[in-house]
């Protein structure tokens, strides 16, 4: 048999992104119940934020030529506390203030009260040399009025639900979660709770993939449907994928993408649809496969990923991860490595690009698993991250690599 030519993964995540076109359908949400979720328009603020100058600590609000006038000493004012509106500031005045209440009108600068003293005749004396306009947040300063607070395209997190309730917004409309439809592949696996660890038939194995690929799932935001494991037969192969494709929007799948004759999906996909199956350029996670199910004029996305487990995890955070964003309609797809030291040796160049599973140590490098085998689970549980290592690249200690950690990456 030829050798398949190998494609490169910036090659493969292009082609793969290209495949998704449509509308995203959209919903309105409770905004405590959207983190996690895309946002389906911009977000523009109706109001400023802050909507009027307040103080920034507890203390004391005054005119800044006032305390130049009177050498510091001010005459005591109005007590101004949150959700309170003064009346205007009086001349030479310093009116008591708490942090986030609405400076009066006609002070200017703001001293906290560690830097004050009240003297015997009840009035305030200013200790420090105040700058005009201290110590004061000004109306508008984090938003101004009808500018863009979120933008479309963003995957809300927790400060993002917060900047949204700052603008008064209690729901926000995000896109619909992909409906994804996940199975194994193989006759040798076995699901954990159905066989006691140790009557383990001999050539079966627990199906880990599952639960891994299940979890990464949800944390995008998508709908699993489980379907189990599916056996090593076209037929039965052919009749899930086709059941499946009716209601979903992704058909994920572990295993069976190699071009052996137990690995079925391919001619599966192939007799439903149409099928790529890619040799990616990488390691660990060789095969690859993207398809369509043809239903109508419906299409289902497909993925086939490999079924060595490293290599099934690394190539859905490669690859399915940034297609389930953009099914979602998620702008910022990448997940960016950050260069840190390596404090070990990798002194043998491959030709395909490597994720090495690593893991930080106390002295601000990275330190490397000793089995890099892709069905080595360990591994990526050992780690925190993984280096992108360019093909034909070696590393030796002290060298600058990209890391990218686990808990960003999987998030
Ligand atoms: P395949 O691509 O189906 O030939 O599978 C490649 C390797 O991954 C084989 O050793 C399989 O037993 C293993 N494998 C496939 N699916 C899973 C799974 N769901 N959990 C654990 N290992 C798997
Ligand atoms: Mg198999």
């Amino acid at each position: 048999m030829n050798k398949p030519v190998l494609l490169p993964l910036d090659e493969a995540l292009q082609q793969l992104l290209g495949f998704i076109s449509g509308n995203i359908t959209d919903e309105w949400l409770s905004t405590f119940d959207a983190d996690g979720r895309v946002l389906a328009e911009d977000v523009f603020s109706k109001i400023e934020v802050p909507g009027f100058d307040n103080s920034a600590m507890d203390g004391y609000a005054f005119n800044h030529s006032d305390f130049l006038n009177n050498h510091g000493i001010l005459k005591a004012g109005q007590r101004i506390p949150a959700g309170y509106f003064p009346e205007k500031l009086m001349a030479g005045h310093a009116d008591r203030i708490f942090t986030g209440a609405p400076v009066p009108q006609g002070a200017d600068t703001v001293v906290m009260q560690e830097d004050c003293e009240i003297l015997d005749d009840g009035s305030v004396k200013i200790l420090s040399q105040p700058a005009l306009g201290q110590c004061i947040r000004f109306k508008g300063e984090d938003i101004a009025l009808h500018t863009k607070a979120l933008s479309r395209g963003l995957r809300l997190h927790p400060a993002a639900l917060g900047l949204a309730a700052s603008i008064g917004m209690s729901e926000l409309k995000v896109t619909a979660k992909p409906k994804v439809a996940l199975f194994s592949t193989g006759d040798e696996l076995v699901m954990p709770g159905e066989v006691e660890p140790e009557k383990m038939k001999p050539g079966a194995i627990f199906n880990s993939n599952r639960f891994f690929l299940k979890t990464l799932l949800i944390r995008l935001g998508c709908t699993v449907t489980d379907f189990g494991i599916l056996p090593d037969q076209l037929a039965k192969t052919k009749e899930s994928f086709s059941q499946a494709s009716a209601s979903h929007d992704l058909i994920l799948t572990s295993g069976g993408v190699s071009v052996g004759e137990e690995d079925h999906v391919k001619p599966a996909i192939q007799a439903l649809g149409r099928l790529d199956l890619w040799s990616l350029a990488i390691k660990p996670g060789k095969p690859f496969a993207y398809g369509q199910v043809l239903t109508g004029n419906k299409t289902t996305h497909f993925i086939g990923l490999p079924g060595n487990p490293v290599s099934s995890l690394i190539t859905f955070l490669l690859l399915a991860k940034p297609f389930i964003l953009k099914l979602q309609g998620a702008t910022d797809l990448n997940t960016v490595g950050f260069e840190m030291r390596a404090d070990f040796a990798w002194p043998k160049a491959d030709k395909r690009r490597e994720f090495l599973r690593v893991k930080r140590n106390s002295q601000g490098g990275l330190d490397l698993f000793h089995n890099q085998s892709s069905g080595v689970l360990t591994s990526a549980v050992w780690a925190d991250g993984i280096v992108d290592n360019p093909a034909g690249n070696v590393i030796k200690p002290g060298d600058q690599v990209s890391f990218i950690s686990f808990s960003h990456w999987m998030s």
